[in-house]
């Protein structure tokens, strides 16, 4: 998600004396690195695999590559935190290659300029319907960010260089990475990018770690079958990296968000049933889902759970969807 409200830097300066609080359910080693020693919002994932929290969660991740150099995911919703982003990756001493755009979504993408203005041969990847959503600014979000937050937003937004011609496998740096277009779900278009080398998985926001979902674009169902896709086509993968929240083990990240989506899904539906499309209901699912689940606000908005109840009657009132009492 997207949307800048409150800034305030968290310290996380307790990282590194409690690194395995970010990963539990992994078993993988950890290894520091000297990224991850000098910056202490840096959480070295596995051997050469890194993440940045930003603020209020959004995921900046990056891989070493054998060739010597990175490939980044996502780039941060601010110039303040891709800036700090970016500084995280410089720490690593290797130059970017390659940075891969998952999703329409400006907490994602905001801050391509600055990383582009620090590593101009970076091919930037992202799917039609992304390039194309942050080309043409089509949530009329971009504009939102500017008229909201201009001192940390920029004047123009940076577009993604390379389309990726639906589903293709991308060697870059000598790292094999596949890349899978999953169609409609968090957001208009969500690409997941995968490293069968490592068994890494980076599913931009169909994955949001107890984090509230976004669930705006009205399309958990399509979210859903997302969801089982991802998990019958990446049998092997063995970490999930989401774009919100910690990385952990696949099963128990997509059965975690299977399990929100659902659990949400249903109360919208009874609350529907006992009072139809109603404010009444809308308050009442909210409550529900806020007593539910007592997850990270991703955006600083506090009516995330309340947008995304507008986005799940909106959703249900399709008449082939709507909830049978
Ligand atoms: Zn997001």
């Amino acid at each position: 998600m997207f949307k800048h409200r409150v800034f305030f830097v968290l310290a996380f300066a307790f990282a590194l004396a409690f690194a395995d609080v970010f990963m539990p359910t992994v078993d993988i080693a950890w290894q520091a690195s000297s990224a991850h020693a000098e910056n202490s919002q840096v959480a070295a994932v596995r051997t050469g695999v890194y993440t940045y929290k930003g603020q209020g969660t959004v995921n900046t991740h990056w891989i070493e590559t054998p060739g010597g150099g990175l490939v980044v995911i996502d780039v941060q919703r601010d110039l303040v935190h891709a800036r700090e982003a970016l500084a995280a990756v410089r720490a690593v001493g290797k130059p970017v290659r390659a940075i891969l755009i998952t999703h329409g979504h400006p907490d994602h993408y905001t801050g391509l300029g600055i990383f582009k203005q620090a590593f101009p041969e970076a091919v930037v990847y992202a799917s039609a319907v992304t390039e194309n959503t942050i080309r043409t600014d089509a949530y009329g979000y971009n504009a939102a960010e500017q008229k909201d937050a201009p001192e940390i937003t920029p004047r123009e937004f940076a577009v993604p260089g390379r389309i990726l011609e639906g589903d293709v496998t991308l060697t870059i740096d000598g790292l094999l990475l596949i890349a899978r277009e999953m169609g409609r779900a968090e957001a208009n278009s969500v690409t997941v990018y995968y490293a069968p080398v490592s068994r890494d998985l980076y599913v931009g926001d169909l994955v949001m770690n107890r984090v509230h979902a976004f669930m705006g674009e009205g399309a958990t169902g399509e979210w859903l079958a997302a969801l089982d896709r991802v998990d019958a086509m990446f049998p092997n993968a063995r970490v999930v990296h989401p774009g919100h929240g910690d990385s952990g083990a696949k099963q128990q990240l997509l059965a975690d968000q299977r399990e929100y989506l659902r659990t949400v899904r249903g109360f919208a539906a009874e609350e529907i049933a006992r009072s139809g499309f109603t404010a009444a209901a809308k308050t009442a699912t909210a409550r529900r889902i806020n007593e539910r689940f007592r997850y990270v606000n991703p955006t600083g908005n506090a009516d995330i759970v309340a947008l995304g109840v507008d986005g799940l009657f909106q959703e249900f009132s399709r008449p082939t969807l709507t909830p049978i009492p």
